[in-house]
């Protein structure tokens, strides 16, 4: 496995998981099965239904879970050089499917109008973004240059930033009030 340093860690990249159900455990047997040294992302947050065909569990909902080690690169975003400067981090949730029973996010976070992701996630999912940008001394609202061509891009992104063509949907968020509210959020911790 390759190392991952602190001082490597220049962004944020979000997924979401392209399932309706799900957790760390689930995703890290999928990724098993592709081969891969299990969970790619390093944390995840739940949406409420963990295996297919349970019904929505407010306990489950926007739970954050670790997942790859954040010493270890990731395997998440091989685009542009995305896994060798970023921590990753996966919603469960396939755009378009939100979870029977939840409450979701307000339309103003979701990229087209999707439903998905629900408000409990969005929530953990603004904590998650805070708390790893007071660990790692990024801006919430900044830039750096991407290691695959040197284009600048937000300390907060997400996959189809970088891989319009392949993941044009992932993670399907609308991302300037999400990173004003990460970026409210870090002066709270
Ligand atoms: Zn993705």
């Amino acid at each position: 496995m390759t190392t991952l340093s602190p001082d490597e860690v220049l962004g944020i990249v979000c997924h979401v998981s392209a399932s309706t159900w799900g957790n760390r455990d689930v995703i890290d047997e999928w990724h098993r099965e592709n081969g891969w040294a299990g969970i790619g992302y390093h944390g995840v947050i739940t949406n409420g239904v963990i295996k297919n065909r349970y019904t929505y569990d407010i306990s489950q909902d926007g739970l954050i879970q670790p997942g790859r080690d954040e010493n270890v690169m990731g395997a998440h975003c091989k685009a542009k050089g995305m896994n060798t400067c970023s921590i990753g981090v996966c919603c469960i949730g396939s755009p378009g499917w939100p979870p029977e029973g939840a409450e979701l996010a307000p339309k103003e976070f979701i990229q087209g109008g999707k439903k998905f992701l629900t408000k409990r996630q969005l929530l953990s999912l603004v904590n998650w973004l805070a708390e790893n940008c007071k660990q790692y001394g990024l801006d919430p609202l900044g830039t750096f240059e991407r290691p695959g061509d040197g284009k600048s891009v937000y300390v907060i992104s997400q996959h189809s930033d970088h891989d319009p063509v392949n993941k044009p949907f992932c993670a399907s968020l609308a991302l300037p009030p999400l990173r004003q509210m990460a970026a409210d959020r870090l002066k709270e911790i």
